[in-house]
């Protein structure tokens, strides 16, 4: 990979030194992080990184492969963010990092012949999702998944294979059948709200998707699907891709803006930290900065709009045991921990029992579990030793991308019990148990 030379480099995009400024490398960061628990080695630490940051930011030091490896095993999970008594933006700053590595450094052509594949022409095109889901689908149901997985070829084709384990259900039908609609409420309308349905989440989490528009109907809720929705960018932002995610970000807003919504809501906790920071991507923006203000102010996550209100009570008794695995994004990027644990309470017969250390990264990080493998089944591994001392009949969170990566966890290391989205409980309670 080239490295960049300090003396040219283009700083558009790097960290802004006033949000570096604000770390005082007291180091209390460092045990919520991850990386730094699992390796012990400074550079994979938040002060570690943000140090690295400096230097590249000020041209001490070059964007060479060593740096960009530290950022790259960075989850970007902020636990760091939380335990910051500074008020380091730790979020911004990798987000920033990654963005400046994306403008200065090229990475070999068949890696940005894969990232143009899957950022450019796969995510944000609905025509190409449905065609991948399709192609998915088709090797599930046909059994080749099946064969694959038990003939060993996996295992030999190294971490493309154990990532394989990853792979979601493609559910077909997909949600896309729901876009341009308007789902009525049940009983009397009190709200109109938005849903974005996702990207990938059309066509892996249909059901979910399905399952969050009827628990809000089940609310009162006229539900509204607009059509010219697109992907919110998230795992654009996280790559370093942030141009595009910025045109992602306007077309959102044009499209929700118009709706006159009293909410707009996401049940992914991923794409719900991104969309309530579209200020900050749109920063530079003057025609779309106050635009992305209104539109972040009316964004909400599905779990901490339905505490808000008062709950439709008529459920059923779901008498098992939960445990509940807060999303990072959520707990972290939002600060939302209260409202999917008032929810879970709200359910008759449900026992909420809470395991050790459940706002630590279960390693999931959008497509992280992926590109760095070893590091993510390396985390679940100790999340699943957190959810086996509680011994739950069911695991929950409020995120796909954490569903996927625990339901590998239940398989490898737990009691192979579902895992379940916090609106799916609430579904399920309403339509009967
Ligand atoms: S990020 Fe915050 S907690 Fe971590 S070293 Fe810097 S100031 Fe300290
Ligand atoms: S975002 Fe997560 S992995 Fe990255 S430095 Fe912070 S705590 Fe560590």
């Amino acid at each position: 990979m080239a490295v960049s030379d300090p003396k040219v480099v283009n700083n558009h995009e790097a960290p802004k030194q006033v949000d570096l400024d604000r770390c005082v490398h007291c180091g209390l960061c460092l045990n919520s992080c991850p990386t730094y628990r699992e390796l012990g080695v400074e550079m994979d630490s938040p002060r570690g990184r943000i140090y690295q940051m400096v230097q590249v930011t000020l041209g001490e030091a070059q964007i060479n492969p060593s740096y960009i490896e530290h950022l790259d095993l960075c989850l970007a999970c902020r636990g760091c963010e939380t335990a910051c008594p500074s008020g380091v933006q730790y979020g911004r700053l990798i987000e920033a990092a990654r963005a400046h590595i994306e403008d200065n450094v090229q990475r070999p052509w068949h890696v940005r012949a894969l990232r143009a594949l899957v950022f450019k022409g796969l995510l944000p095109s609905r025509a190409a999702l449905q065609m991948a889901g399709f192609g998915l689908y088709l090797y599930q149901a046909s059994g080749l998944q099946k064969l694959a997985r038990g003939s060993g070829l996996l295992k030999a084709m190294g971490p493309l294979g154990r990532a394989e384990r990853l792979s979601p259900n493609a559910e077909m039908p997909s949600f896309y059948r729901y876009y341009g609609k308007i789902m009525p409420p049940v009983g009397e309308k009190r709200y109109k709200v938005a849903m974005l349905g996702g990207c990938m989440a059309n066509v892996f989490f249909a059901r979910l998707n399905e399952a969050t528009v009827r628990v809000l109907q089940k609310n009162g809720c006229e539900v509204h699907i607009p059509d010219n929705q697109t992907c919110c960018g998230a795992l654009h932002v996280h790559a370093g891709l942030k141009r595009t995610a910025r045109e992602l970000a306007k077309q959102n807003i044009d499209t929700l803006l118009s709706g006159d919504y009293d909410a707009i809501l996401t049940n992914a906790a991923g794409c719900g930290s991104t969309l309530k920071e579209y200020h900050d991507l749109l920063e530079d923006d003057p025609a779309y900065v106050d635009k992305a203000h209104k539109f972040v102010s009316k964004m909400k996550d599905v779990t901490e709009f339905l505490a808000s209100i008062d709950l439709n009570p008529a459920m059923k008794s779901l008498p098992y045991t939960v445990t509940y695995q807060d999303s990072c994004h959520l707990a972290h990027g939002q600060k939302v921990r209260t409202p999917p644990r008032m929810l879970l309470k709200s359910v008759p017969g449900l026992t909420l029992k809470e395991m050790p250390m459940s706002d630590l990264c279960c390693g999931s990080a959008g497509i992280y579990n992926v590109v760095q493998n070893d590091m993510a089944m390396a985390l679940l591994e100790k999340k699943m030793r957190y959810v086996n001392a509680v011994n739950p009949d069911v695991i929950v969170t409020a995120n796909p991308g954490c569903m996927l990566q625990l339901r590998a966890g239940s398989t490898l290391h737990g009691k192979g019990q579902p895992v379940k989205h916090v609106v799916e409980i609430l579904d399920e309670a309403y339509s009967g148990g």
